[in-house]
């Protein structure tokens, strides 16, 4: 009885999990594209701290990172643990810097203790937000709304936005950001409840479930009965071309994102776009909101304070447990999240 006791006791101050991408994902990320693994719980040295993962974002862009493919940011490696954005808290350090008990965010490995010398991390306050928040509105999907809309999309007063993915963590923010920049807001989203979600708590003046609808181009004019000054593309594909053929002069396009595309195996081809371009004066621009590293500062004090104005809304979808990470970002791809989607681990 007492050697089991001990045995167990051990196991637990020990217990340390991680998960690994197993294989490279074909189509729809699955299950058995990630292996769960119990580690040796990792010590400090001198300079590190001991962080225990507390809130995990998962993203559609990891879709990318999961190919072995050049982009704009290093692949994973097979065998080795996915990492995305995590809010942890220090649970020892020896790191003059931080102390026990702070909070800190960034990159960070799908695990629950991790050791890290926290050069390229942040410290975050509980008191001026919650946790969560500084994965989404926050953090990087707030800023990617912030910036994209307003220094790309230059939106003016009286203007038709048009945001598409409109119910997610980019699109909820974006929406809500033309609205207090006197835009006339249209959203695009894959579900009934999405679509009273996007009018009754985030202010869009008109929606669209494109999942029921067969004429996006009809749809879009209807909703936008004078053109689309400012498209916000989050989906790509069929949706941008529907977009296209509504875009007013002078029309400015953001390509935040193309999630319609990210588990094709064949990529669609769609209309040359680029007399429309040329006879409208169209501005088309991607970006990376990495782009605007220098400014988040500025992002993230004027998101907080509409945030504290009660001038923006948050949303978010948590889910509750360790192993539910991979799960949550597979149902990314079918719409099961409003908001933003986190893992709460702890
Ligand atoms: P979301 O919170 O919007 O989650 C993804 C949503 O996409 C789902 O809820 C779903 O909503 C929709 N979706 C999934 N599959 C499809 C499909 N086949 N066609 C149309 N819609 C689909 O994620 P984020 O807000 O984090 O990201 C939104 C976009 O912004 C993504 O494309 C992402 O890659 C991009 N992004 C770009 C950044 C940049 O720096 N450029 C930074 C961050 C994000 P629904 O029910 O409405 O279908």
């Amino acid at each position: 009885m007492g050697g089991n006791n001990r045995k167990f006791k051990k196991k637990a101050t020990t217990m340390n999990k991680t998960i690994l991408l197993k294989t490279r994902p074909k189509g729809k990320p699955q299950q058995s594209d990630f292996e769960f693994k119990d580690i040796e719980k990792p010590s400090p040295k001198d300079g590190e701290v001991l962080l225990k993962a507390l809130y995990v974002s998962v993203d559609p862009y990891l879709r990318g990172r999961m190919r072995d493919e050049k982009s704009y940011i290093e692949p994973f490696q097979l065998g080795e643990p996915v990492q995305s954005a995590i809010v942890a808290e220090v649970v020892e350090s020896r790191n003059n810097n931080f102390k026990q008990g702070d909070f800190l965010t960034g990159m960070m490995q799908w695990q629950q203790y991790q050791t890290s010398d926290a050069k390229n991390l942040r410290k975050v306050e509980k008191e001026q937000a919650p946790l969560s928040a500084y994965l989404g509105i926050l953090g990087m999907t707030g800023l990617t709304a912030y910036f994209g809309l307003l220094d790309i999309g230059e939106p003016k007063e009286g203007e038709t936005l048009l945001v598409s993915g409109a119910a997610g963590a980019v699109g909820s923010v974006v929406g809500q950001i033309g609205k207090l920049k006197g835009c006339r807001v249209v959203g695009i989203a894959g579900s009934d409840e999405k679509t009273k979600l996007l009018k009754n708590k985030f202010g869009y003046d008109a929606a669209i479930n494109y999942e029921k609808t067969d004429d996006m181009t009809a749809a879009i004019k209807k909703a936008a009965p004078d053109g689309v000054d400012v498209y916000f593309d989050n989906v790509g594909s069929y949706t941008l071309d529907a977009a296209m053929n509504n875009i007013n002069r002078f029309g400015r396009v953001i390509n935040c994102g193309a999630i319609s595309l990210y588990n094709e195996t064949e990529q669609p081809t769609g209309p040359r776009l680029e007399t429309t371009i040329v006879k409208k004066s169209i501005k088309m621009q991607g970006f990376i909101v990495r782009n605007y590293e220098d400014r988040f500062p500025e992002g993230i004090q004027q998101l907080g304070k509409w945030l504290q104005q009660g001038k923006l809304k948050d949303e978010e979808t948590i889910v509750e447990g360790f192993d539910q990470i991979p799960q949550a970002f597979i149902d990314l791809f079918d719409g099961k999240n409003t908001g933003k989607m986190v893992v709460k681990v702890y």
